[in-house]
């Protein structure tokens, strides 16, 4: 039996981005109910528990002191202001050099209380893996893998990812940080860019049509860290086939080598097919099918959310992959027919399988193709591959 824990609170309720802000909070109250209503939060080892807002000395881990108190004080201006307030022209030009105010990252109120909670979920997480208490967790609301030590970029304020990865490395653990958001997972990977004890592997959209615009073959760590740091980048259009091909053929043998102690996984669904800030194609039989290849290394796995647009293709994302990392029966009935109000279809958590056109083929395999040779080029030698 797999002890499970899934991270959520009402006290995460209390906070929203601005509505006109692609990224909405709501997903992770969303796949907290189906999860619930399939019974997937209790019992065969399951269960739930809150995050904790994470302290200022485990927030310095990461951010430096000058960004967190801009955060906290750009935070606690907003409240009392009206809605409607423009965020740039409250910004003090110090906070804005630092990203907080831009159009990705406006204030909003409870912007510092929101981000800090979100991220000691994942600290929660990492905490009870370490303990034992949790053989695998979930924290829908973490993975905001763009921030960056003193910067908020990219919707994200306090780097979770990076947090968790630090925490689990701190007490000797091999952590493999595997990123399927379809932007480049930056700041965790320049976290530990120079590292070889946390090895992280990106997949993404091909960063010369999508933010932020790093994350190419050829960006592979430094020093101690070179050959620690993977990226995937991937041709619009890229559909399951194709994806999966790179995953067993890149991911998997550098898994193999590797031999993490504990897995980060950063869920971001934005590389699902419908994505309004995106161009990939994939399903989300990809998110079930990436994590049943983790669980085969029989480590814990700390997974976290990210991006996704399409809010209802996330939420049934999510819920499925809660239910495969929990040890559900996915092809239960219960599973199948959970009535959902979804753009794509009603009655179950998986997506039906996408057609794929030969048009669509010769123009993603190749590239995929390439991809992965330039990778096993570089990367490979160094792992003895
Ligand atoms: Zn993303």
């Amino acid at each position: 039996m797999r002890k499970a824990v899934f991270i959520y609170s009402k006290e995460l309720e209390k906070y929203r981005y601005p509505p006109e802000h692609p990224f909405n909070t709501i997903r992770a109250q969303k796949v907290r109910e189906i999860v619930n209503k399939l019974g997937l939060l209790s019992g065969n080892g399951r269960r739930e528990v809150p995050p904790e807002p994470a302290t200022r000395v485990e927030l310095k881990k990461f951010h430096t002191a000058r960004y967190l108190h801009a955060l906290k004080t750009a935070s606690e201006r907003r409240h009392g202001l009206p809605a409607r307030e423009d965020t740039a022209k409250m910004a003090v030009p110090q906070a804005l050099s630092m990203g907080i105010g831009t159009p990705d990252c406006p204030i909003f109120a409870g912007m510092y209380e929101y981000s800090v909670l979100a991220a000691g979920g994942t600290l929660v997480g990492a905490k009870l893996i370490l303990t034992n208490e949790a053989d695998v967790a979930f924290n829908p609301s973490g993975g905001l893998h763009h921030a960056g030590p003193e910067q908020a970029s990219g919707f994200c304020y306090i780097n979770d990812v990076a947090l968790g990865c630090t925490v689990l490395a701190e007490q000797g653990k091999r952590v493999l940080y595997l990123d399927v958001d379809v932007h480049h997972g930056d700041g965790v990977a320049y976290a530990f860019y120079d590292r070889c004890d946390v090895m992280t592997i990106s997949f993404h959209e091909n960063p010369r049509v999508l933010f932020p615009g790093t994350g190419f073959t050829n960006e592979i760590g430094e020093g101690k860290g070179k050959g620690y740091c993977v990226n995937v980048p991937l041709p619009i259009g890229t559909y399951d086939e194709a994806y999966m091909k790179a995953f067993e053929t890149i991911a998997l043998p550098l898994i193999g080598s590797f031999k993490p102690d504990v897995f980060v996984l950063q869920s971001g669904t934005d590389a699902l097919a419908g994505d309004p800030l995106a161009h990939l194609h994939l399903t989300n039989n990809v998110y079930a099918e990436v994590i049943n290849h983790l669980l085969s290394f029989q480590k814990p796995i700390l997974m976290v959310g990210g991006g996704g647009y399409n809010i209802e293709n996330t939420v049934r994302a999510w819920a499925l992959a809660w239910s495969v990392l929990c040890g559900a029966n996915t092809d239960s009935p219960a599973i199948k027919n959970v009535f959902l109000d979804s753009t794509d279809r009603q009655g179950g958590l998986r997506d039906r399988t996408l057609v794929i056109t030969d048009q669509q083929q010769n123009a993603v395999m190749p590239t995929v193709e390439a991809t992965i040779d330039a990778i096993k080029l570089k990367v490979f030698p160094i792992h003895g591959l």
